[in-house]
């Protein structure tokens, strides 16, 4: 027996009613089990009567005081349902304390019992020590309740509200009664015992919620209210728990299953905080963990540190794997930063560091909350550490794929003590450019860092607007041939004269747009110009040389381009053989990639094809022959130290003699001077562009330009120098 129980029966003896002075109504058909439940109460002290049917307990309720019912659910005659309906009709036995016995465990017959009027329920085999801990408990309420007079209006309050159980505390929040209107789940019903404080009853975790509840339930007028949830087998039950004063001073305590809306609640935040694939948390709740982790660290004298993984190459392989193929992706990162700062740190021991939280803010963007950390180089280290394991490859289904992520570190002393300010330093280390800091793959923050990233996203706004509004134009630079300075062809080149900072050169902002994701519009933009300048050239009758545009890598990529470029060709009534295109060495690399299919079947078309800055990048010559190229641009690195550079020359000389080799055609970039093109002209490059034979101009001045004496004038300067 619990001292709980005990202590309950000899406060009942003390106060409320004895035992002996209790008097039980045994209702049952079956002799046997009369006899037993008289020997179990009478052990107890109380007195016992005995009816054999329904009609025979109403007789005895009729003429005898009864403190308390047991009755038996299915009896011949009047079953015990209907009994107990009957005895509710009558006033005076309203407030009699009813348990039904019945054989039938089921939900329904347990339901039906509390809708007809019973207080309580045993199932058949009775165990007696049970009922009699809940015969004491029913009659010592009643007992409370006679004596405090509870209303039915209270009846009614308790059941508009859906109540399962309705408890009566005292001032000391102990339980004074326990009225059981519907079955609670067990593993909450059980932590009520009556005369215990209900404070004591309640798992530690529940203790200051309810408390607070009980202060704000204990002033006039207002309720009270917290949820405490409780495990069972698999299970989680959960109880709404109100309190309400009551005119005596004592506390009403109503507990209501919520288990239904508590499971829904708990989707709802898992779905709204979790990551469904990776289980980390996502934007709402790692910020609020990073604020309560600032605060906490602020206390400590710690530092909290923010590392944040942002995956570069995203899209391309979004296009490259499927969806369950990125979901790998995502968990195998999630695994490498577990890993990373699993290694040989001590977390929550020694160095009393919080283990590390992942979170994932977006489908490319990781980031992990470094708490409690008292040497941010150990961080630091730990961060180089998780960025070297990032470079290794991923596998994805049985194939070893290349995910490119930049890893961007920042710490509350020079990052921010506000969480929001703090992960967003840590998002523009991410976006510094590599080399500008310390050096090493990760990128750390700095006040520097944050001034140069905001200029350039302060361009990348401009660039948008700008782009939108039609605000960048072409220029021209002709190419002409190296023997008799004719025009061969131009090349198109992008300006952007912009309002606020004037004239920004293509290779500052083509570099922004592509990381950006502007360079589609802005190689929109340029086709389409490009190519209505070269009807409207046509048109005119001017020259029809080819002009060249440059296309990066990812636009290459790109489903449809081939088409869309044709159409665009022929909507204009242009040749294919009027548009070169002109792609860095870097595209080319990937043997058996898309854009090199692209390019395969541009030129199959008839576009031609050039590979610019050769020589710069991943020269190796003998790979040429398998590609569809028909041009070679010597890079102008090259170009420009040719009267001066024996290395250079070679060089250039090399790139000459295997392009024709292999068939192709041979450009110099950049050409300054007149000696230049006489070194070029001996080692037989084919075509020259550079300032010497014209600089880039507007379309509208183009062939001005080239009447002019410039290119002529240098002509003779040739002939002279040659
Ligand atoms: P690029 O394709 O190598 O273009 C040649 C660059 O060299 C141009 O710079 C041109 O103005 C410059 N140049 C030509 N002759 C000389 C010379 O004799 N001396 C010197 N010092 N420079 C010369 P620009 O126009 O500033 O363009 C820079 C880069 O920006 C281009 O290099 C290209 O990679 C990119 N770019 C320019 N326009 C476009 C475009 O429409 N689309 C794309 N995707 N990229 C573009
Ligand atoms: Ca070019
Ligand atoms: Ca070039």
């Amino acid at each position: 027996m619990s001292n709980n129980y005990q202590k309950g029966c000899a406060r009942a003896a003390a106060g409320g009613k004895a035992a002996a002075d209790c008097h039980i109504l045994v209702v049952d058909d079956d002799r046997a089990l009369r006899f037993l439940a008289r020997k179990a109460f009478e052990s107890e002290g109380f007195t016992v009567s005995e009816a054999g049917s329904g009609d025979e307990a109403l007789a005895t309720l009729a003429v005898m005081s009864i403190d308390c019912v047991l009755l038996d659910a299915c009896m011949p005659g009047l079953s015990g349902f209907e009994t107990a309906e009957r005895i509710r009709t009558n006033t005076r036995l309203i407030n009699v304390p009813i348990v039904m016995a019945t054989g039938l465990d089921d939900e329904a017959s347990i339901e039906r019992a509390f809708i007809v009027g019973a207080n309580d329920y045993v199932t058949k085999p009775i165990n007696w020590q049970v009922l009699k801990k809940r015969m004491h408990s029913l009659i010592k309420q009643a007992d409370v309740q006679a004596r405090s007079g509870t209303a039915n209006a209270e009846i009614d309050f308790i059941l508009e509200r859906g109540a399962n159980t309705a408890l009566i505390l005292d001032g000391e929040g102990v339980i004074q009664s326990i009225d059981r209107y519907k079955p609670l789940p067990s593993s909450l019903d059980e932590l009520l015992s009556l005369d215990a404080c209900l404070f004591d009853c309640l798992p530690a975790e529940s203790r200051p919620g309810a408390l607070d509840a009980w202060r704000m339930g204990r002033r006039a007028e207002s309720k009270g209210t917290f949820v405490m949830a409780r495990p069972q087998g698999d299970r989680t039950f959960a109880a709404e728990v109100s309190f309400f004063k009551r005119e005596s001073g004592d506390t009403l305590c109503l507990i209501r299953d919520f288990t239904d809306s508590y499971i829904a609640e708990q989707k709802i935040y898992t779905l709204a905080n979790f990551d469904k694939v990776t289980g980390q948390v996502t934007s709402t709740l790692f910020v609020e963990q990073t604020a309560a982790a600032l605060e906490r660290d602020l206390v400590q004298k710690c530092e909290t540190c923010i590392c944040r993984i942002a995956v570069e190459n995203y899209s391309a392989l979004y296009d490259q794997l499927d969806r369950q193929g990125m979901q790998t992706v995502a968990k195998s990162i999630v695994q490498r930063i577990d890993m990373a700062f699993a290694e040989g740190c001590d977390w929550g021991l020694e160095n009393q560091l919080q283990h590390p939280l992942i979170g994932r803010l977006s489908d490319h963007e990781f980031v992990v909350l470094l708490s409690a950390v008292k040497d941010p180089q150990l961080i630091e280290s730990k961060v180089q550490t998780l960025a070297q394991g990032l470079l290794e490859p991923f596998t994805v289904n049985g194939y070893k794929v290349a995910v490119r992520t930049k890893v961007g570190f920042s710490g509350s002393a020079e990052g921010g003590h506000d969480a929001q300010t703090l992960i967003e330093s840590a998002r523009f280390a991410c976006l510094e450019e590599p080399g500008n800091e310390r050096g090493g793959l990760v990128r750390s923050f700095s006040p520097k860092v944050r001034e140069r990233v905001a200029h350039r996203t302060q361009i990348e706004q401009l660039l948008r607007r700008d782009l939108e509004r039609d605000r960048l134009h072409m220029h021209y630079q002709p190419k002409v041939s190296a023997q008799d300075l004719k025009l061969v062809g131009m090349e198109a080149l992008i300006r952007w004269d912009n309002q606020e900072h004037g004239a920004i050169s293509p290779a500052q902002f083509i570099p922004l747009a592509e990381r950006v994701g502007l360079i589609e519009p802005l190689s929109e933009f340029v086709i389409d110009a490009v190519l209505n300048q070269s009807a409207e050239w046509i048109n005119a009758g001017e020259v029809a040389v080819p002009v060249a545009i440059n296309l990066p890598g990812s636009l290459l990529t790109r489903h449809g381009i081939v088409d869309a470029l044709l159409q665009a060709i022929s909507k204009r009534g242009l040749m294919p053989a009027q548009l070169e295109i002109e792609v860095t060495e870097g595209v080319m690399v990937e043997r058996g990639s898309l854009a090199i299919a692209h390019l395969r079947q541009m030129r199959e078309m008839g576009i031609r094809i050039a590979i610019d800055d050769f020589g710069t990048g991943y020269s190796s010559l003998s790979y040429l022959r398998d590609l569809p190229v028909d041009t070679l641009k010597i890079d102008r690195s090259f170009v420009s130290n040719l009267h001066q550079d024996n290395t250079a020359l070679a060089i250039a000389r090399a790139i000459v003699s295997v392009g024709h080799d292999i068939g192709l055609q041979v450009v110099a970039e950049g050409v300054e001077n007149a000696l230049q093109l006489a070194r070029l002209r001996e080692i037989g490059c084919d075509v020259i562009q550079g300032y010497y034979t014209g600089r880039p101009v507007s379309a509208e001045g183009f062939f001005d330009a080239l009447n002019s004496t410039d290119v002529l004038g240098s002509a003779a300067d040739i002939r002279a120098c040659g």
